[in-house]
Order: C-alpha cells, then sequence, then structure tokens
C-alpha cells in the first residue's frame, strides 16, 4: 500500500468540505486526503449561474483558497478520480492505479446533472465549472435561449442571461416548482414570471432537436421553437457508482443510518450522493441541497471520529433568486399539508406561507418578495416549534425577540 490515511473523503464540495472542516476542528493529529476529479480548491455551484450571468467572476465561485487544505494539514489528490473501493482492503483506487488505505472513509461524491438522450454541441447541462465556462461561451451572441425543466438549476440561469434575450422554458409537468412548492405559491410565481416576459410551455418536452444556423426545437406539443442554445435542468442522478460495486446498500442514493453510516461500519456517505431520512416523514430521500450536504458532512465528520451523534434528518431548504425576484421553500410545502396559513401583501407583492401539521407545528414555508426570514423558519420546523404568530407571517416581527421566545 503507498499510502495510508486515518480520514479519507471522496469529493471536495459542500458535503466533503464540512466533514474536513468538523475533523480538524476536533482533531489535529489525524492524517486525512482529499481526493477529487476536479482540480481546483472547493467552489459554490450555487452561485454559478450568476458566473454564467456575468454578475462575479469565476474567483468569486471559490469557497476557499489554494492554501486553506495545506493550513488544515490536509493531503489534496485533486485532478485524481477514484475508480474503486475495496472494503475489506481496505482502500480506494485511483484511475492511475495507486490505492489509498483508509481508516474511516466518507463517499461524498455528489450527483451529475441528467442529460437528454438527444443531444447537440448547443446542448449543455450545469453543474460543474467546465460546464458554466461553455455555457458562457454559448451564450456570446445568443439571442434566444431554451431551457428544460424548471428547477434550481434552469430558472436561475434564465433570469441571469442577458436582458433583451428570448427566454422560454420547457417543462414537464403542468406547473413549475412541482417537487418543490404547493400550487398556488407556484401559480403565483408562474404570474410574475410570465410578465417578466418568460415563456413558458407547460406539460411538454423537447422531442427532436434540428441542427442549423439556429437550433430548432420540435416539442411534444408539435409547436417548433427557434433557438441558439439549449440547457438542460432535469434533475440530477447520485454518483453512486462506486458504493454499488463496493457492494454496499444502494437504492437512488447510498442508503445511510442516523449516524450517516452507510451499510458498511467505516464508509460514511454525506451530501446528494446520500439517501436517509427526511426530517419530516422519516422516509429515505435525497434532499439534493447545500445545507443538507453541510448538516450531513459534519454529523458524517463527528461520526467517523468516534463520537456517536444522530443526524435529526434533513430538510428541503430552496432559497434563490428568480428574474429578481427572492423565492423561498422550505421543510414542506405540499398542498396535502393538514394547515397552511397565507398571508399576501398586494402593495409590497410579498406573498408568505406556512405550513403546519395536526398539532399547530410549522413544517414549512414559502416565500416570494422576500425571504429574509427563511433561516428563522427553517430553525423553526428543526426545533418542531408550533408556530409562533401572525406577526411572524406579516414579517413585522422582531426576529431576535422570536428567537429567544423558540430559546425560552
Ligand atoms: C446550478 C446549480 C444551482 C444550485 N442551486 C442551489 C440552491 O440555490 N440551493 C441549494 O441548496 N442547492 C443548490 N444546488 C444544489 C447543490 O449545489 C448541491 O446540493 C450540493 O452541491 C451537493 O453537494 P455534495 O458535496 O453532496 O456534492 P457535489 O457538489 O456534487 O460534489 C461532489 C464532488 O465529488 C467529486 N467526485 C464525484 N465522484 C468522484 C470520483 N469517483 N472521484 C473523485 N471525485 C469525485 C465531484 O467532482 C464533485 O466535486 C444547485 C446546484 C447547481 C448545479
Amino acid at each position: 500500500m503507498a499510502q495510508y490515511f486515518d480520514f479519507v473523503i471522496i469529493g471536495n464540495s459542500a458535503a466533503g468540505l464540512q466533514a474536513l472542516r468538523t475533523l480538524r476542528k476536533h482533531d489535529r493529529s489525524r492524517t486525512i486526503a482529499i481526493i477529487d476529479r476536479e482540480d481546483c480548491p472547493a467552489y459554490s455551484r450555487v452561485l454559478t449561474p450568476y458566473y454564467v450571468g456575468g454578475h462575479i467572476d469565476r474567483a468569486g465561485l471559490d469557497i476557499v483558497a489554494q492554501t486553506f487544505y495545506q493550513q488544515l494539514g490536509v493531503t489534496t489528490l485533486f485532478g485524481q478520480s477514484a475508480v474503486a473501493i475495496d472494503p475489506d482492503g481496505p482502500y480506494v483506487e485511483l484511475a492511475d492505479g495507486s490505492k489509498i488505505g483508509f481508516g474511516k472513509l466518507l463517499l461524498a461524491t455528489g450527483a451529475e446533472a441528467r442529460t437528454l438522450n438527444i443531444s447537440s454541441e448547443r446542448t449543455t447541462v450545469l453543474r460543474h465549472a467546465a460546464d458554466a465556462e461553455k455555457l458562457i461561451t454559448l451564450l456570446k451572441g445568443a439571442k434566444a435561449v431554451t431551457a428544460i425543466g424548471a428547477g434550481l438549476v434552469s430558472l436561475p440561469l434564465l433570469s441571469h442571461a442577458e436582458k433583451g434575450m428570448e427566454k422560454h422554458l420547457v417543462v414537464g409537468s403542468k406547473r413549475i416548482f412541482s417537487r418543490v412548492v404547493d400550487a398556488e405559491t407556484a401559480a403565483i410565481l408562474e404570474k410574475s414570471l410570465l410578465e417578466k416576459g418568460l415563456q413558458l410551455f407547460k406539460g411538454n418536452d423537447v422531442n427532436q432537436i434540428n441542427e442549423g444556423a439556429r437550433l430548432t426545437l420540435s416539442l411534444q406539443s408539435g409547436e417548433q421553437l427557434q433557438t441558439d442554445l439549449l440547457i438542460v435542468g432535469k434533475g440530477v442522478t447520485p454518483n453512486i457508482q462506486l458504493a454499488v460495486e463496493a457492494g454496499l446498500q444502494t437504492n437512488e442514493g447510498v442508503c445511510i443510518d442516523r449516524f450517516c453510516r452507510s451499510s458498511h461500519p467505516d464508509i460514511f456517505v454525506a451530501g446528494d450522493a446520500a439517501e436517509g431520512a427526511d426530517f419530516n416523514c422519516g422516509e429515505a430521500t435525497i434532499q439534493g441541497n447545500w445545507m443538507t450536504a453541510v448538516e450531513q458532512g459534519e454529523n458524517a465528520a463527528l461520526n467517523m471520529l468516534g463520537y456517536r451523534v444522530e443526524y435529526e434528518g434533513s430538510l428541503k431548504n430552496n432559497i434563490t433568486e428568480i428574474f429578481g425576484i427572492d423565492v423561498a421553500a422550505v421543510g414542506y410545502c405540499q398542498d396535502d399539508a393538514p394547515v397552511a396559513m397565507l398571508h399576501y401583501n398586494a402593495l409590497t407583492e410579498r406573498f408568505r406561507k406556512v405550513f403546519l401539521d395536526e398539532q399547530q407545528r410549522v413544517i414549512g414555508a414559502t416565500m416570494i418578495g422576500e425571504t429574509n426570514d427563511a433561516g428563522l423558519y427553517y430553525q423553526l420546523v428543526k426545533t418542531r416549534s408550533r408556530f409562533p404568530g401572525q406577526q411572524l407571517l406579516a414579517g413585522t416581527a422582531n426576529y431576535a425577540e422570536t428567537q429567544l421566545r423558540l430559546a425560552c
């Protein structure tokens, strides 16, 4: 065995980075290696639409500096792919054939964007910085841009593309954000987006792409759409191949217990590759958000260190800006929630909806127009708090005062 580390992390993003920070916060002496096939310090995927839109430069994506890893005394194996795990070795095998022995392993391998069966040079996904670079090139001189799939990738990307550009969105479902928010929130948001000039094709799909000076998209509805590029935002596929081949229990993601541990006692999993309990319903799920990846990364690291710390479960947590409108969805925000309370201020166009369970405890909230309280609602859900009152719904409550009442 060429090299051995007490802790090995595969994946240098939200989950891996938080695990690294937690391991070092509690232990300065044990050896750590972090592997990633991308050859750069950790950066924010969440900010890539802002980079594509020219609001920040490439350095603006970086979460840590190159020197960060050295300062923590961590060995970086960047630009290297892990191709196999032998849980009994135990070691990780890299693409160059080298073997990295480990005491405990964290799989923080995340996910890849789903692509279309039909493709074109002018079609792209957005998951990695390299995808963002391709998009920047494709957008140069473009007069029309089309995205397929209404989620956290397509909508922010369309909204950050140049103002004068024609923008089309093709969505499979009958409404946008169908997996994230209730019908009412989606309808209000949709109305705002249409007013901002977005052309929406709902209950539709792209059947064919014809190349030419411009792309001609043949939609399922029979309509034809002229565009200069197509962005595919049809969700993600978790990177579980290593786990499958290593014989770990997998479903859509790698199955984890309440301690972010896989079916092997020395292998932990966190982030978009992990399938673990949802905070509200307890069902195994992949939330696919940055906050969950960070929380699971921290929990996995604590358990890798030998503390026995239970993770309370993951929550939806989407806070973003779409066509200049702040939007947030925290926790469970679907139409079948037992209680829903609505506040809408027509003057400020500030929309807020809070979802409660049978015991009047907050299980989720959606916000349009202003999202300052999103963190507070996250906290209300996680502490299974009863709804503190109408004042909070209207957004007039004093934040510190509400926190104080929660603490009591
Ligand atoms: C455009 C976009 C916008 C988003 N917006 C939001 C948002 O507004 N809010 C939100 O909460 N979330 C958002 N997300 C989702 C969020 O970015 C993810 O949930 C988060 O990045 C998951 O982190 P992770 O650490 O689990 O995995 P990832 O970020 O996917 O990182 C996994 C890492 O593992 C590496 N890797 C994988 N396999 C191997 C291997 N075999 N060998 C070596 N390295 C490997 C990859 O190179 C990658 O660097 C967005 C994502 C995108 C793409």
